[in-house]
């Protein structure tokens, strides 16, 4: 193994990233060196990309970015057990203390202290990575490299869906970004009754009706509230999974929820944003924010599901070799695609 390697890099402080030669990553004792096979590109690459006022105050210039990853294992640490050279695998992005309240009770993924690889640390788009063997999932062959390259999101996608018992229930998601529409593949998948996605962008809600059995409502044309009758539902949605950050979105969904509904907030709003909370108390609805993925139960949900027939393949629209990034950032800022997954080898 020669000891550089091809990597994406935010190298200068402005638009785009660049293809570079870097160092390959040394590890220490309690770290594995994987090997990249595919990765995707994220909404958080998108934002790094376009150096974003959220990019400029988060992410350190120069930093090898991506977080979204699946390969194998060709290093060990020297404490490393319980994990194989040549294991596939992918892995939890957030690198997490072990000081505070929340990792001594378990709840990794509460950790105020995270650290996000190819967000603060160095990342996944480049030929190795360097991980913390905690960090590492380990992949069965039924969960082939290009969805474990897409594992993350569909991680953020299981976190949200599984925060309420869906069985029989009538579940509103709003927004149908490649997460939006996993969440509304696994609601499906465990028993939801009526699945309806919004949008605005019809070529999202036709990849959404592609991918999973779910009601595609574009809601400039159509009133959420005509969609509710003609499914029969007497009083309204049961639970809300918000995908958008938009505004318009959450006052859409509050106001179609039943008396004591449930909202997952996955979507960030760009800003502060007025919010009608006497709505929102005299329903009794519950919100949640969802952050990450449960560490490491989610990922194990995740994967079980996978194994059992939890299909969500068409999500991704467009694959590219990773000399070719720049065609994959494209399509990903044009908002006309749904994954896009980068091929390493
Ligand atoms: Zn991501």
């Amino acid at each position: 193994m020669t000891n550089q390697m091809i990597a994406l890099e935010k190298s200068k402080p402005e638009t785009g990233l660049w293809r570079v030669e870097a160092p390959v990553p040394e590890i220490g004792h309690d770290d594995v060196l994987i090997r990249i096979n595919k990765t995707g590109i994220c909404g958080t690459d998108i934002h790094i990309w376009n150096w974003d006022e959220w990019a400029q105050r988060t992410v350190p210039v120069p930093l090898i970015t991506g977080h979204e990853f699946a390969g194998e294992i060709v290093e060990l640490g020297g404490d490393v057990t319980g994990l194989e050279i040549g294991q596939r695998c992918s892995g939890e992005g957030h690198l997490i203390g072990r000081q505070s309240r929340q990792s001594r009770a378990g709840r990794f993924h509460l950790d105020p202290e995270t650290r996000g690889i190819g967000v603060n640390e160095q990342g996944a788009f480049a030929e190795y990575l360097r991980l913390p063997a905690f960090n590492v999932v380990p992949l069965p062959d039924a969960v082939d490299d290009e969805i474990g390259a897409i594992l993350d999101p569909l991680g953020n996608a299981v976190h949200t869906a599984l925060s309420y018992d869906l069985v029989g229930e009538d579940v509103l998601i709003t927004g149908a970004g490649p997460i939006g529409i996993m969440a509304a593949a696994v609601a499906r998948h465990v028993g939801a009754r009526h699945v309806v996605i919004t949008d605005v962008n019809p070529a999202r809600l036709e990849l959404a009706a592609q991918v999973t059995d779910v009601v595609p409502v574009n809601v400039a044309q159509e009133d959420l509230r005509d969609v509710a009758a003609r499914l029969k539902m007497k009083q309204g949605f049961d639970v809300g999974l918000e995908m958008s950050g938009n505004q318009a979105a959450l006052d859409q969904m509050v106001e179609s929820l039943v008396m004591g509904g449930r909202i997952a907030l996955l979507g960030i709003p760009p800003g502060k944003s007025p919010v009608d909370w006497s709505r929102i108390v005299f329903k009794a609805i519950t919100l949640k924010g969802i952050y990450g993925r449960e560490i490491f139960e989610t990922w194990y949900k995740m994967i079980a599901m996978l194994e059992n027939g939890l299909d969500v393949r068409r999500v991704i629209t467009h694959r590219f070799a990773a000399q070719d990034f720049r065609e994959g950032f494209e399509i990903m800022r044009s908002g006309r695609s749904g994954k896009v997954v980068l091929d390493w080898r």
